[in-house]
C-alpha cells in the first residue's frame, strides 16, 4: 500500500518533535511536510531544531533535510501532504483561524491545540472512548462548506491519565456522580524551554493556567452524544480538579477519588473491568494502539512516571493503588505519557482511526 503523505505544523516544538519521532517507519503515514514559525522557516529541519532536539533518538533521516516552511500559509501545504497534525503554540484565536484555513483548503487537521476543543461540531477524540464522534464529520463539513477538509482535536494531556478507566466503569454499568482529581504534571507538558528551572527545582508549582478548567470540562464533551450535528455534553456528573507542575520530565500522574451515581462495584470487579477493557483501536488493531489500554499494577507503590510511562509504546494508561475512599466510593492513581498518549501518539491514533473509517 502506498503511504499517505502527512505534515506536522509546529514540527520544531516539543509535541512536533514527538510526531516526527513516532511517525518514523509508520506503516501508513509518511512525513513529507514540516512547518513552524517564520523564525524556523527556510531552514532544514536539522538546522531549525539544532540545540533544542529533545528526543532521545536521532532525528529520522527522512525528515532531517526537509525544509521547514511557514505554517501560517496553508497554500504551502497544498500538494505536499494529504493531511496535517497541528502542534502549534500560538494565540488561541490564531490557531483557530489557521486550523480552519487548512480545513477550508481541503487539508484535514488532527490537532493537539485547545483552540477548537469547544467548537460543538468538532469531535474531541479518545478513540477508546468516543470513536463514534467521528460520525459528526459530514455535518461539520456541511456546516462550513468544506470539501475534503475537517478538524478533529484531542483533549488536554492530563485527562488521559484517568478518563479511560472511568469510561470502562461507566460502560460496565457504573456511572459516576462526582470525581476529584489531583494531577502531578510533568515539565514537558509546558513545551520547550517551558517552566524556568529556578521555579521548579526543589519545588512544586500548584498552578497551571487553564488546566483545571480543561480537566473539569473536557470529560463532559468526551462522554457526550451527537445530536443535530453537534456534540451535546454529558452534564450528569461533577469534577473538581487540582493541577500541579512537578519535577518530572514526562508522564502526568492523577490521584482520583470517585463517587458512583447508584450502585458501587467491588474493588475486585473494578480490576476485572479494567483488565478486560478494549476499545475500538484494539478491535481495529490500529498501529499506534496499545494492546491493553488500561494496565493495573498490584505493587503498592505504582504507577511511577519513570518506571511506567513507556508501557506499551507509551500509549497505555497505568493504574494502581485502587482502594476504598472514606469520603467518596473509591480512589486510585493513574498515569499516562503526556507527550505521547497525551499528545503526538494520541493524535496519530486519531488519524489512524479516521483512515480506517475512510475519512483520510
Ligand atoms: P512548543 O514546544 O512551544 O512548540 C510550539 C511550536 O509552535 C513550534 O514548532 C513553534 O515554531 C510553533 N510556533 C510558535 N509560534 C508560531 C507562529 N507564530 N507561527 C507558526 N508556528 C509557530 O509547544 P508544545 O509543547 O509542543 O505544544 C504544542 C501544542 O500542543 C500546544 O497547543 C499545546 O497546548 C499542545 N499540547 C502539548 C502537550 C505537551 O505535553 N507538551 C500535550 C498536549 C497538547 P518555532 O520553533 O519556529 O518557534
Amino acid at each position: 500500500m502506498a503511504k499517505i503523505n502527512v505534515g506536522v505544523l509546529g514540527a520544531t516544538g516539543m509535541v512536533g518533535q514527538n510526531y516526527v519521532r513516532l511517525l518514523a517507519g509508520h506503516p501508513w503515514f509518511n512525513v513529507t511536510f514540516v512547518a513552524a514559525s517564520p523564525r524556523s522557516a527556510g531552514r532544514s529541519y536539522v538546522e531549525a531544531t539544532a540545540g533544542r532536539w529533545q528526543m532521545e533518538s536521532d532525528i529520522p533521516k527522512e525528515v532531517r533535510d526537509l525544509v521547514v516552511v511557514d505554517a501560517n500559509d496553508p497554500a504551502n501545504a497544498q500538494g505536499e501532504c494529504d493531511f496535517v497534525f497541528s502542534a502549534l503554540e500560538m494565540d488561541k484565536q490564531a490557531v483557530m483561524d489557521l486550523e480552519e484555513s487548512y480545513a477550508s483548503a481541503g487539508i484535514p487537521v488532527f490537532s493537539n491545540a485547545s483552540a477548537h476543543r469547544w467548537t460543538d461540531d468538532v469531535p474531541m477524540l479518545i478513540p477508546e472512548i468516543n470513536a463514534d464522534h467521528l460520525e459528526i464529520i459530514p455535518a461539520q463539513k456541511k456546516n462550513r462548506g468544506w470539501g475534503k477538509g475537517f478538524i478533529v482535536v484531542k483533549p488536554n494531556c492530563s485527562v488521559q491519565s484517568y478518563i479511560t478507566p472511568v469510561h470502562a466503569l461507566r460502560e460496565a454499568g457504573y456511572p459516576l456522580s462526582k470525581m476529584i482529581i489531583t494531577t502531578l504534571q510533568a515539565v514537558s507538558g509546558a513545551g520547550y524551554p517551558g517552566v524556568p528551572s529556578l521555579d521548579l527545582v526543589d519545588n512544586i508549582v500548584p498552578f497551571i493556567g487553564g488546566e483545571e478548567e480543561k480537566s473539569e470540562q473536557e470529560p463532559k464533551k468526551i462522554f457526550g452524544e451527537i445530536s443535530d450535528g453537534k456534540v451535546v455534553n454529558d452534564e450528569s456528573f461533577k469534577i473538581s480538579a487540582h493541577c500541579n507542575r512537578v519535577q518530572v520530565v514526562d508522564g502526568h500522574t492523577a490521584c482520583v477519588s470517585l463517587e458512583f451515581k447508584d450502585k458501587k462495584p467491588s474493588l475486585d470487579e473494578i480490576k476485572n473491568i479494567w483488565s478486560a477493557f478494549k476499545g475500538e483501536p484494539q478491535k481495529l488493531d490500529l498501529p499506534m494502539a496499545p494492546k491493553q489500554p488500561i494496565i493495573y499494577l498490584d505493587e503498592p507503590n505504582r504507577p511511577q512516571p519513570r518506571k511506567d510511562r513507556d508501557c506499551d509504546k507509551a500509549m497505555a494508561v497505568t493504574i494502581g493503588r485502587l482502594r476504598e475512599c472514606l469520603v467518596f466510593d473509591i480512589r486510585f492513581v493513574g498515569l499516562s505519557h503526556n507527550t505521547v498518549r497525551g499528545a503526538a501518539g494520541g493524535g496519530i491514533l486519531n488519524a489512524e482511526l479516521a483512515h480506517k473509517k475512510g475519512l483520510v
